[in-house]
């Protein structure tokens, strides 16, 4: 294993190594490339069209200011404010995010604007680079948070070289990390027990360096990304069964687990794939609140022992919305990858249709929404400095929404999530494209649409939630299919496909509570399938009989929304994503009448 002084030491050779290392074998189902789906109707494509819109009129000049400034350049533009700034908490943090998300919607969309804009934001970082060979905005940057940026270069120049074409990142990534490597450790560690910087976080540097193999073929980034991950402290317990997430940061921990995913992959080591199909659970288990949320103030709770409960009163800060949204859906997609279970597509629509969708739209000026609050009459607001971290995942989130709808194997194609969307792809040789129609959740019937160039044969894979209360029905072309369809489970509809064909799905929603732990049975959260409802305009204390909450009655003409009977009167519900800047509660206390 190479040290970092080894790295730097021969580096100049340049040697390079043959392609990088196979994942066949591990891979049960693949992702579709972005381009193979578009998003179409309903409340996802809704947001990603509004974020689009968002992140395409980011100012250029602005972004590069603080580089071109360390170079000594000409700077022209406003300062950002907030966290980006020399005198922000992490200066210069939103770079590669902001190219790794603008490249993510070209690849997708095809979108000529969100190109030209990568491309001037490579070159412009490139030309201050060029001046000094510093990679980082500013002193500060490099003294407090060397990894936790690094990384954010890493994945931004490698998205443009990849989903765009860049020729300049693919020279300048090796560059950079190579320049890199002068700031951060030779080994990883842990910040768990360091509640103020410096503590920086290389916990996702492994899965961009395996990625940056894959893309250079030079083992030296291979050997290097071995050196990030946190065997001892993290993976290894994890493997183990032993429950380490209390007292850890979530975020840094979870999307440490993409780095423990990416390792298994390019390792074949089992051990990671016991460790982050572990955490999962144990996440899932004893951490989430209804939504899907986890850690509050940013910090996993003990088990089972009321903390989770407590945090209703204690905090607003319940979930680091977009950053730990970001690290949840890669960690559900590459354990849907792993396993083909359908388990993980069932937590990733939890927590996007409850969080993520809900986050406010951003100013146009680096107001962004952070975190979720859970507590009585809480209200929706921007985080309290410009620019936060979720800034940047908030666009690479919302970019990667059409990779979690579908995946693939031989056989054909897995539908994820449910989400008015379009595929396109080949099975056996013949162009198909399937549409899904549907405004869900806000429709609990969804139908897909075959256009086939001649007929094929292909599998379909329906994704039957857990959460569902009553069966599933499925039909083709109009008529009732009797197929295995079991809750937790993909049900397949297998046949020579035609032109015209159709699948008619309905999921029936029904109304159930969801407790904040299992010690404190009667503080409840109401959720109408897949989707968590809040209450607006709450009494300060929301109590309501078992009864009322089962049978909510649905408001005329208008989907998910229904009035609740409490000890002080009707309230309305609605879906938390719908929430804007009303006062609104999650949770009930529920009594036995
Ligand atoms: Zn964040």
């Amino acid at each position: 294993m190479l040290s970092r002084r080894q790295f730097l030491g021969s580096a100049a050779i340049g040697a390079v190594a043959a392609s990088a290392a196979p994942s066949q074998g591990r891979l049960k189902l693949r992702e579709f490339d972005y381009s193979q789906v578009t998003l179409t109707e309903g409340p996802i494509a809704a947001m990603y069209q509004r974020m689009r819109a968002h992140y395409l009129k980011l100012d250029e000049d602005r972004i590069l200011k603080i580089y071109r400034q360390r170079a000594g350049m000409p700077a022209p533009g406003r300062d950002m404010g907030g966290w980006y700034d020399a005198n922000g908490f992490v200066p210069g943090h939103l770079f590669g995010q902001f190219v790794s998300g603008l490249s993510r919607l070209h690849a997708c969309t095809g979108d000529p604007e969100a190109r030209a804009k990568v491309q001037r934001l490579v070159a412009g970082y490139a030309a201050a680079f060029e001046k000094d060979g510093n990679p980082y905005a500013h002193q500060k940057t490099i003294d407090t948070w060397a990894c936790y940026v690094l990384d954010k270069y890493e994945i931004g120049l490698l998205d443009a070289a990849n989903l765009t074409g860049n020729q300049q990142a693919k020279s300048l990534l090796p560059r950079i990390v190579q320049a890199g490597t002068r700031y951060i450790p030779d080994h990883t560690f842990d910040r768990v027990g360091v509640r103020q910087p410096p503590y920086d976080e290389p916990y996702v540097l492994p899965e961009n360096l395996f990625l940056t193999y894959a893309l250079t073929g030079d083992r030296r980034h291979l050997e290097m990304a071995k050196l990030y991950l946190l065997d001892r402290d993290f993976f290894d317990p994890l493997a183990n069964g032993q429950n380490v997430l209390p007292g850890r940061h979530g975020y840094s921990h979870v999307i440490a687990l993409s780095s423990g995913a990416k390792a298994y992959e390019v390792l074949g080591d089992a051990k990671y794939l016991r460790a982050i199909r572990n955490a999962w659970d144990m996440i899932e288990q004893t951490q989430q609140y209804a939504s899907g949320a986890w850690a509050a103030d940013e910090l996993f709770v003990r088990p089972r022992s009321g903390e989770l409960a407590a945090t209703l009163t204690s905090t607003h800060n319940h979930f680091e919305t977009p950053c730990c949204f970001y690290a949840h859906a890669k960690l559900a997609r590459y354990l849907t990858a792993f396993t083909g279970d359908a388990q993980y597509g069932d937590g990733l629509e939890r927590v996007l249709l409850n969080t993520i969708l809900g986050c406010l739209d951003p100013d146009d000026d680096g107001g962004y929404f952070y975190y979720s609050d859970y507590q009585a009459r809480a209200r929706k607001s921007y985080y309290k400095q410009k620019w936060p971290c979720c800034a940047g995942t908030l666009l690479q989130s919302v970019a990667d929404f059409p990779l979690n709808v579908y995946f693939q194997d031989s056989r054909g194609v897995f539908v994820n999530l449910y989400a008015g969307s379009e595929l396109r792809w080949k099975p056996n040789g013949v162009a198909v494209t399937l549409r899904q129609k549907t405004a869900y959740p806000e429709s609990e019937h969804i139908q897909f649409q075959v256009e086939a160039s001649a007929p094929v044969e292909f599998s379909v894979r329906l994704r039957i939630p857990g959460w569902l209360e009553k069966p599933a029905a499925i039909a083709v072309n109009g008529k009732a299919l009797r197929i295995k369809a079991e809750r937790g489970n993909f049900a397949e509809v297998s046949r020579r496909w035609r032109s015209g064909d159709t699948i008619d799905l309905e999921l029936p929603f029904t109304s159930r509570t969801v407790a904040i732990e299992d010690r404190v049975p009667d503080v409840v959260a109401a959720m109408r399938g897949p989707v968590m409802l809040a209450a607006i305009e709450p009494p300060d204390d929301l109590i309501a009989g078992a009864a009322s909450l089962a049978q909510m009655d649905a408001v005329p003409g208008k989907a998910l929304e229904f009035d609740c009977r409490t000890s002080t009167g009707t309230v309305r519900m609605l879906p938390f994503y719908r929430v804007q800047r009303e006062p609104y509660s999650t949770y009930f206390r529920r009594t036995g009448l």
